[in-house]
């Protein structure tokens, strides 16, 4: 069975990875950063294959222009400017780009005009000299298509183009030289056949290679998930807060942290049973991932029935408006509690911290200020957020309250 079958993808909102599981690709493109990374992965992946390749290519260049001078008797000046001083610098060239540093980033785009032209030039020079009599290599051509697919370190749609512009170019030189139609359909038809196995073989590789690219993916980031809920976990937080903090330091920018408890949770699973209660949290993180969308901002389980949300950089007004919206909709997902004194509804209270980061403040104070904040939301009767906001507060060392 298949990874993400056995995952519940809709639980996992914000990865990446699980939207395109879930979307299935049949593009074979990822939206474009984790298209980058996939390529990066990919050409990881490849390396000694393309290393073989280019020095293959290098050495059937440099055999070809041997051949060309010694054999067809062909002036070694047409040689050295054509072939020797062309195509054979660009193979060592990218010969070169395979061993180096600089593999990663300049591969792929020296590829994407190197391996086409070099198709199209091998299948004009194989169409003249077929016609000259030579008993020239169509196979060439054929394992070049194959090749093409499977040793270039392309991806699919590259390696494709450069097939079907090798196959067009053969054609076209054909025709150009006179050969006569029905040898031209034979040579087309045996190259488009070979290009087709290698495109549909290969197609099915790709996208082999990328579903276990996304569940590699989503294995690394289920390390930092909750379980249960799909959403960040703990650990995740704790990790993610501190940093979070140090650069809203270094930009002046406030955080605001929203500590949120569900309301008689005890009572709901005494009621309704352990199994209710899980359904219950899972849809209530759903609402506390929706109020995270902003690339820097992050919702995490906070553990039990508590969760937490820190947004970056919003105005004091803007936070307690999306604490109050995030507040009434878990109301609104009406999942009836009966034995709830507060509402006839699952609620929960909400305690939010803001605070403009400091030197004498620190990220684990600000949890502090939001779990005090909670404690009185609790005390005010529940279903209710209580806000702090640290920079309208006056305390004479301008650091936090020490817990007692
Ligand atoms: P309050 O309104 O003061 O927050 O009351 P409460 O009952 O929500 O708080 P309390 O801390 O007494 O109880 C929390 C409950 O949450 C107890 C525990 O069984 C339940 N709980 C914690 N984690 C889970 C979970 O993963 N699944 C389920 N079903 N229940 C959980
Ligand atoms: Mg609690
Ligand atoms: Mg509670």
């Amino acid at each position: 069975m298949q990874m993400h079958a056995a995952l519940d993808l809709e639980h996992l909102p914000d990865s990446p990875y699980a939207s395109e599981l879930r979307r299935d690709f049949p593009d074979l493109r990822f939206s474009p950063e984790l298209e980058k990374e996939f390529q990066t992965f990919h050409l990881e992946r490849v390396r000694s294959r393309v290393r073989f390749f280019q020095l293959a290519i290098c050495a059937l260049a440099i055999t070809t222009a041997v051949h060309l001078i010694f054999m067809d008797g062909i002036s070694v000046n047409d040689v050295v400017y054509g072939w020797l001083g062309v195509v054979v610098p660009t193979c060592l060239f990218l010969v070169w780009a395979s061993w180096s540093n600089y593999y990663e980033q300049i591969y792929l785009p020296l590829a994407r005009v190197a391996v086409p032209v070099f198709a199209i030039a091998s299948a004009i020079g194989v169409a003249n000299r077929s016609v000259g009599g030579h008993p020239d290599p169509l196979y060439f051509l054929t394992t070049y298509s194959i090749a093409l697919f499977f040793l270039g370190g392309q991806l699919f749609r590259e390696a494709l183009l450069a097939t079907g512009a090798m196959i067009i170019a053969h054609g076209a030189t054909l025709a150009y030289v006179g050969e006569p139609p029905t040898s031209i359909l034979y040579y087309v038809v045996v190259l488009t056949v070979t290009g087709a196995v290698g495109a549909f073989v290969y197609r099915g590789v790709e996208r082999q290679l990328r579903t276990s690219f996304l569940e590699r993916g989503l294995m690394g980031e289920m390390v930092a998930r909750d379980g249960l809920t799909g959403l960040k976990n703990r650990g995740a937080f704790d990790d993610y807060f501190p940093r979070m903090w140090h650069q809203a330091l270094r930009d002046r920018r406030s955080l605001a942290l929203l500590l949120i408890d569900v309301d008689h949770f005890k009572a709901y699973n005494d009621r309704y049973g352990h199994q209710g209660g899980d359904q219950a949290l899972r849809r209530v993180a759903q609402v506390v991932q929706g109020f995270a969308r902003r690339p820097l901002d992050i919702a995490a389980r906070y553990g039990g029935e508590e969760f937490v949300l820190a947004l970056f950089d919003l105005s004091a007004d803007s936070v307690r408006d999306m604490a109050d919206q995030l507040r009434k909709s878990i109301h609104a997902l009406s999942i009836t509690h009966e034995d709830s004194p507060t509402a006839s509804f699952v609620t929960a209270s909400i305690g939010v911290a803001i605070v403009g980061p400091r030197i004498g403040r620190s990220p684990e104070g600000t949890v502090q200020v939001a779990d005090e904040a909670l404690y009185s939301a609790k005390r005010s009767g529940r279903n209710c957020v209580n806000v702090v906001d640290c920079d309208q507060m006056l305390f004479s060392t301008g650091t936090f309250r020490r817990s007692a």
